[in-house]
């Protein structure tokens, strides 16, 4: 199991063998470098704040005069600031904005909270798959970009998810996968009957949440042989007491079907499955 537990690897960036890299160049510690400074950059120009733009790794101090390629001198600048900066001195770039200079200066020496670097719910993960005695290998999200970007594959979850961790194949065989897409859809509320304004109950208590053994949210697969409603209907059941259910089908609603007509597909268990796409053979 693979598991992508952290942003980026500190240590990586930290090795002295890696540090002095061209992080620019597609490299996997230059993939590592850029995470951290979107991380500790929230996303935006250093300069002039934008967000949702093709950000630059920028030298606070120039390579020329002296600067590093240490994480404490890079920062992130837009097409635009980083144009304009050019390979003058942040001091001299921002001589009419003292304040943006001080906050730029005070946050690159700053060090990146460890809560931004790992969050706890991952690590708690982590324990739970150690647990399983099965083989577990972790990967920061800088190394899956890396291995996604160098296997060429377009920008996916499911295709992130394949390439996460040092054990991913050099060759994919993604073609002809069909990803099954899992979302969390909880198991209703749990409040017994709904209350009015002033708190009196409104409906009256909801009672055993199966309706002739069926439970809203589950598939269902309904042949309706006559009447109104005659056709098959496949898609997620709303029950009634009355025995008589709504079907969510992908195009419409059906209402009034009754539960004679009902095949169970998939019991609803908290979660929705869709088949995703298949990636078209050029990709
Ligand atoms: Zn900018």
């Amino acid at each position: 199991m693979s598991l992508e537990l952290v942003r980026f690897d500190t240590q990586l960036m930290e090795n002295p063998e890696v540090k002095g890299v061209e992080y620019q160049q597609g490299t996997l510690a230059g993939y590592e470098v850029r995470e951290y400074l979107l991380e500790k950059w929230n996303h935006h120009c250093s300069y002039c704040g934008k967000t949702d733009v093709p950000l630059h790794v920028e030298h606070i101090r120039p390579r020329a005069h002296g600067g590093t390629n240490r994480v404490s001198n890079l920062c992130l600048a837009c097409e635009k600031c980083n144009t304009a900066k050019g390979t003058k001195d942040i001091a001299a770039f921002l001589k009419k904005k003292p304040d943006v200079l001080q906050r730029i200066q005070a946050q690159a020496k700053a060090p990146l909270k460890d809560a931004a670097a790992a969050n706890a719910s991952r690590w708690a993960l982590f324990d739970r798959l150690k647990a399983t005695g099965l083989p577990v290998e972790v990967g920061s999200g800088g190394l899956t970009k890396f291995n996604r970007t160098s296997r060429e594959l377009p920008k996916t979850h499911w295709l992130d998810a394949t390439c996460v961790g040092k054990s991913t194949p050099e060759k994919l065989l993604v073609q002809q996968v069909v990803p099954l897409l899992i979302t969390a859809t909880g198991h209703g509320n749990r409040q017994m009957c709904l209350p009015d304004t002033y708190g009196f109950p409104r409906t009256s208590a909801k009672g055993a949440k199966k309706v002739k053994g069926f439970q809203t949210g589950d598939m269902v697969k309904a042949i309706v042989t006559r009447g109104k409603k005659k056709g098959t209907y496949v898609g997620r059941v709303a029950v009634r007491r009355t025995g008589s259910f709504n079907i969510k089908t992908r195009r419409e609603t059906i209402q009034g079907v009754s539960y004679h007509y009902c095949h169970m597909l998939h019991q609803s268990d908290g979660y929705s499955y869709i088949q995703g796409g298949v990636l078209p053979p050029h990709a």
